[in-house]
């Protein structure tokens, strides 16, 4: 068996999820005595020998400008001849935006077998089945891929990041890389320190919050926590916030390793998008509200009291 594992970046650096599928690949090739290689496409302004930390002895680099913005019908190609060229039999990526666009074009094209939001480790025991998630994380399936090759995306925050010292033999590939049938003519870069989807903290506002004049607390306590911010639908509905902030079933589904929720009740259609968050803490005046059921921590009372003093306490625990 060989495993590669897509290595997703942004502005030519490895994104946190990548390096989830790369500790992860590198697992499954071990526990298979198999190889791990990467695959990264564009320009990285990382180091990418460096990938070896994480376990992998070859990274296949496909430094073509055209792939320096993502196309999902150029980069499943891309990773498919990098995958024929490997002789890959599993192929590894991150269930983030990219990886979902990928992954089932990838199924097609290489007739494999697909499981989407992977959160475990394959059991090879009776053949290949992998534990994911179902029913906006509700549920879980034990999925049997019987397929020659096979595609695992892996949820995020569902695999720990494993780094040593290796370091690996970066190959420079040079599959054609078509141009792209989708013409981008113009692009913008959502603002906010740090990336929803990629954030280890999220700190989220509903429409406890009363209106968008009521938000600077909100950034407040996500600066100090170096946190990304979020909020619930209707709260993005009436242009308190971006869209782009939207969590929950029609918007991002996010997975920190902590969500704090100010004002939000709760409703299944936002839990749907950050239930696989590890820890989630809930402050909200209504002891009632069903955002309780599902906390790991809750605070009764009002976010307009609470938010400023959690904001000063936790200034003065970092000093
Ligand atoms: C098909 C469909 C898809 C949907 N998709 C989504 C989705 O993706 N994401 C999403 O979020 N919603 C979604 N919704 C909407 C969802 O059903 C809820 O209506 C929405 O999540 C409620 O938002 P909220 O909690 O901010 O507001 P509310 O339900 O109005 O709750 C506000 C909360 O704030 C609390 N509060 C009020 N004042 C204070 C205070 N001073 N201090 C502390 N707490 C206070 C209240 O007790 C209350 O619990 C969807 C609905 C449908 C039908």
């Amino acid at each position: 068996m060989s495993v590669l594992i897509f290595v997703d970046t942004a502005e030519g650096q490895v994104k946190k999820s990548s390096l989830e599928a790369l500790s992860y690949g590198v697992k499954v090739a071990e526990l298979a005595g198999a190889t791990a290689e990467a695959v990264v496409l564009g320009s990285a302004s990382e180091d990418l020998a460096s990938l070896g930390k994480y376990g992998v002895k070859k990274v296949h680099h496909v430094n073509n400008s055209t792939l320096d913005s993502f196309d999902a019908q150029v980069y499943t190609k891309v990773i498919a001849e990098v995958a024929a060229a490997a002789g890959a039999d599993v192929i590894v990526l991150s269930n983030n935006l990219n990886g979902k666009a990928i992954a089932p074009r990838l199924s097609a094209r290489l007739k494999a077998g697909l499981v989407s939001g992977a959160v475990a480790l394959p059991d090879t025991a009776n053949g290949f089945v992998v534990k994911k998630n179902v029913f906006s994380g509700k549920a879980y399936a034990n999925v049997s891929v019987t397929t020659p090759i096979r595609i695992i995306s892996l949820n995020s925050n569902a695999y720990p990041i494993t780094a040593g010292d290796g370091v690996a033999e970066v190959i420079a590939s040079n599959v054609t890389v078509d141009p792209p049938k989708v013409k981008v003519t113009s692009s913008s870069k959502a603002s906010g320190e740090v990336s929803l989807t990629e954030a280890e903290i999220v700190v989220s506002g509903g429409r406890g919050l009363k209106g968008p004049e009521n938000w600077g607390m909100v950034e407040d306590l996500a600066h100090v926590l170096h946190a990304a911010t979020a909020c619930s639908r209707p709260v993005a509905d009436a242009d308190w916030r971006p869209h782009h902030e939207h969590v929950g079933q029609t918007g991002f589904a996010v997975a920190p390793n902590l969500y704090i929720a100010i004002g939000i009740s709760g409703a299944i259609q936002h839990l749907a998008g950050v239930n696989r968050s590890k820890v989630i803490v809930v402050i909200n005046k209504d002891a009632e509200a069903p955002f309780f059921k599902a906390a790991d921590y809750g605070i009764v009372g009002d976010a307009f009291e609470i938010v400023p003093k959690m904001t000063e306490a936790i200034k003065k625990i970092k000093g």
